[in-house]
């Protein structure tokens, strides 16, 4: 069947090593649009063969974030479907099925390389500097059938030359010449498959019809494509979106604008908002319209209204859209969402560890914690104080940045594992717990005496803590008078 007659059968495939991206929901969301506006099937699967970057938490964290912002997969790991297993790391056999028939086709070798081989190859390629890169084909018309039990890769036997095209369905024809690329290893000397092979062998047998995905994979494309061809199959349809961007045109960046889909769902802003401001990324409804449903844009979706200059994630547009949508509510809806959000029974009890001993009255607890319902804080009250008696406001502004990348890198957000990192950060710097925690806590909660500073941190939880000092490095960096321009030259 062309491809373009196949039934809609859709899929994404994040890979579980961190926080779900808001990346992930905006590819999401276009992939389920399309398959409901043409009665077709969403499909989730969890790509998990790296198991140095998998993270056993991170899996769940998609399928709630997901949930939440409201886009419901009709297969899935925990769902279930026609497909066998849709997490790769339960698919290792059928990886190995798949590599036995390419190398019995005599399309995949077997590469008895060792590491040290390949890093001396690569060091001799820098100094060489005749612009060739990559694997040298050593093994590549290599007899290894007395081999098969020493370690080893597979790799793809790609044509040494001749261009490899795919069709972008926003693009055009898209060509590279395979002498460029690489012979990709597609088996790991562990027996599991790389990105590459594992992608192409499930998108091929769960029948895939359209691969919807961010444009940072096409330049893996052409790879997937020779694969198609080597097996014989013919390939899906592509559609690569447009990157999502920061303000100054970037890539998103935790740098510039929080990522995780939690932080959105904590900082106040309403699943639905969130999705319809998804949809403005890259896509229009027709005319200037920006507010639509769910369903408006599944009832006029079609590809044609993509536009693939790159999509401005404005914090301050998603505000104002959200403000729309929450003035929409009725006052008892708007009750339950703030309920769900932070005056939940959980919450609150988390919150009594911290506040019981410094309360005389019930009226006590809210003004005790108030930070602690709140997105960003206004920290102009509170900037004079935000320092250190001795370091310069970059360099304080930098290494408030560099502490949430030290909290990021740790998977646990506890007590324990914060104050381990913050000391060990304040100790790198020559700082006492004393002048640096203060800081923290400003910058946290714009106060100078707040309960515990670990606890409370451990309460509020990552995203808001994350989100809140690298606002504080901003408000510094703020301070700092910007040189005034060097004058003209006479
Ligand atoms: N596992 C890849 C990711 O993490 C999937 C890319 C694709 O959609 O092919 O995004």
């Amino acid at each position: 069947m062309a491809p373009s007659d196949r039934p809609v059968r859709v899929r994404i495939a994040p890979s579980p090593t961190g926080d779900p991206h808001v990346g992930t929901a905006y590819i999401a969301l276009f992939n389920y649009v399309f398959a409901k506006a043409r009665g077709g099937k969403f499909v989730l699967r969890i790509e998990d063969t790296d198991q140095t970057r998998a993270r056993s938490d991170s899996e769940q964290m998609i399928f709630d974030a997901l949930r939440w912002v409201g886009l419901p997969w009709d297969e899935g790991p925990d769902v279930g479907g026609p497909f066998g297993p849709y997490r790769q790391s339960e698919r290792s056999a059928i990886y190995r099925e798949h590599v036995d028939i390419l190398l019995a086709k005599g399309e995949a070798y077997r590469c008895f390389c060792t590491s040290e081989r390949l890093e001396k190859l690569r060091a001799l390629q820098v100094a060489g500097d005749d612009g060739h890169r990559g694997y040298d084909r050593h093994c590549r018309e290599l007899d290894s059938s007395a081999r098969v039990g020493e370690p080893h890769v597979v790799r793809l036997k790609m044509p040494l030359a001749g261009p490899i095209t795919f069709r972008d369905e926003f693009r055009g024809d898209i060509t590279r010449d395979a002498s460029e690329i690489d012979d990709q290893v597609l088996m790991k000397s562990d027996g599991l498959p790389t990105y590459h092979l594992a992608n192409v062998v499930d998108d091929h047998l769960m029948e895939i019809s359209h691969v919807v995905r961010a444009e940072e994979w096409i330049s893996s494309t052409q790879k997937h494509v020779a694969l198609y061809q080597a097996f014989g199959w013919e390939p899906p349809q592509f559609l690569h979106m447009p990157l999502l961007r920061n303000a100054g045109g970037s890539k998103i960046s935790k740098r510039k604008n929080p990522v995780s889909i939690y932080y959105y769902r904590d900082a106040g802003i309403l699943p639905e908002a969130l999705r319809n401001f998804l949809g403005t990324m890259g896509w229009s409804f027709g005319g200037d319209r920006e507010k639509f449903t769910l369903q408006e844009m599944i009832d006029v979706f079609t590809w044609d209204h993509i536009s693939l200059g790159g999509p401005v994630f404005d914090m301050v547009k998603l505000t104002a859209l959200n403000e729309k949508y929450l003035h929409e509510l009725s006052h008892d809806e708007l009750a339950d969402r703030v309920i769900a959000w932070r005056l939940n029974k959980p919450y609150i009890a988390r919150l009594m560890g911290l506040a019981q001993k410094r309360m005389k009255r019930l009226t006590d607890f809210i003004p005790l914690l108030d930070y602690c319902f709140a997105g960003d804080l206004d920290l102009a009250p509170v900037l004079a104080d935000l320092k250190i008696d001795g370091v310069a406001p970059a360099v304080l502004a930098e290494a408030i940045r560099e502490l949430v990348e030290k909290y990021e890198a740790r998977t646990e957000w506890s007590h324990k594992v914060l104050e381990e990192e913050s000391k060990a950060w304040a100790t790198a710097h020559g700082w006492k717990p004393k002048q640096a925690y203060p800081l923290i806590r400003l910058g946290l909660t714009a106060r100078k005496e707040t309960p515990g500073l670990f606890d409370l941190m451990e309460v509020l939880g990552k995203e808001i803590c994350r989100r809140r000092l690298r606002e504080a490095a901003r408000a510094i960096d703020a301070t700092v008078p910007t040189p005034a321009p060097a004058p003209p030259a006479a």
